[in-house]
């Protein structure tokens, strides 16, 4: 349906300004995408508590003053809620989701009882029923049903430099060591980047999803939430963080400083990319 276009987009979340690690996210993006691609402009903006317009502004303001091109319209998660109600619907009808009152703190004493690692999710809620669930719960996928109900998943492909290749994502990794993730949050009632972005990528008809290494690890759930759904698997490329490029040529830069705070300052475009690692030169193919 793409006519050999890659669509792909750049998702930040308004939840502070952009930074360099961003600015690099950004126009690796577009570089990847070519002249021919059709890049897309998200504001991913489901966590209530500390997504702001006046973020969300400044990040279109940044990225015009980086010469980040975008087609079509913002599109902003918190407009588009009752598509992710609707998703948890469908799954809640499935019985694959289950709502889950446990505090961090209830998890990590039933998880350190079992002698799970880290917030792996011990399943204290697992059984309950969606006919129980209140307003103020989480809502869990119950990750080992969704792998009953997927069959067998399917390998993805990852074009980016630190782990391309094709690659299956494994059951005992999505049980073990991601568990039963949030989709939807507890209290405020918040809808998980884990359930809105693959939405988003399907609804949006994303191609390729490019982004920082930081996020190689959500990969196989995505891909797991992607088939349980019925959406397309798009291509995967995980660029390198600033952070793990940062050479010798990288080290005096401030990181956490604001691309904005680069501006006032009088730092040109030009400038600001100079202080980025090398962007890609080549395309990456439709
Ligand atoms: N909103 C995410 C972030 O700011 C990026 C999500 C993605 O590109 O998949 O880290």
């Amino acid at each position: 349906p793409n006519d050999g276009v890659i669509v792909t987009r750049f998702a930040p979340s308004p939840t502070g300004p952009l930074h360099l690690g961003h600015a690099y996210s950004a126009l690796t993006i577009q570089a990847l995408a070519g002249d021919a691609g059709r890049v897309l402009l998200r504001l991913e903006d489901t966590d209530s508590t500390r997504s702001r317009p006046e973020f969300a502004a400044q990040i279109v303001d940044d990225l015009n003053w980086l010469g980040f091109h975008w087609q079509g319209e913002v599109r902003t998660q918190s407009t588009h809620r009752a598509a992710y109600d609707a998703a948890l619907d469908d799954l809640g009808a499935r019985g694959l989701i289950y709502p889950c009152s446990c505090t961090r703190a209830d998890i990590s004493r039933a998880g350190a009882k079992l002698g799970l690692q880290g917030l792996v999710y011990p399943g204290t809620c697992r059984h309950r029923p969606m006919s129980e669930a209140q307003d103020g719960d989480a809502l869990r996928l119950n990750v080992a049903r969704a792998l009953e109900h997927a069959g067998a998943l399917p390998a993805f492909t990852e074009t980016g430099p630190l782990h391309a290749g094709t690659h299956q994502p494994d059951a005992d990794t999505l049980i073990n060591c991601i568990g039963d993730p949030v989709l939807r949050r507890r209290s405020t009632g918040d809808i998980a980047y884990d359930l809105a972005c693959p939405h988003d990528d399907a609804a949006q008809g994303v191609t390729h999803v490019i982004r920082g290494a930081d996020l190689w690890d959500s990969t196989p759930l995505h891909v797991l939430i992607q088939t349980v759904m019925g959406w397309p698997v798009p291509i995967y490329h995980h660029h390198a963080l600033v952070t793990d490029e940062t050479g010798r040529r990288l080290a005096k830069i401030d990181r956490s400083k604001a691309l904005a705070r680069y501006r006032d300052e009088g730092v040109s475009r030009a400038e600001l990319i100079a202080m980025l690692p090398p962007l890609p030169i080549t395309p990456l193919a439709p």
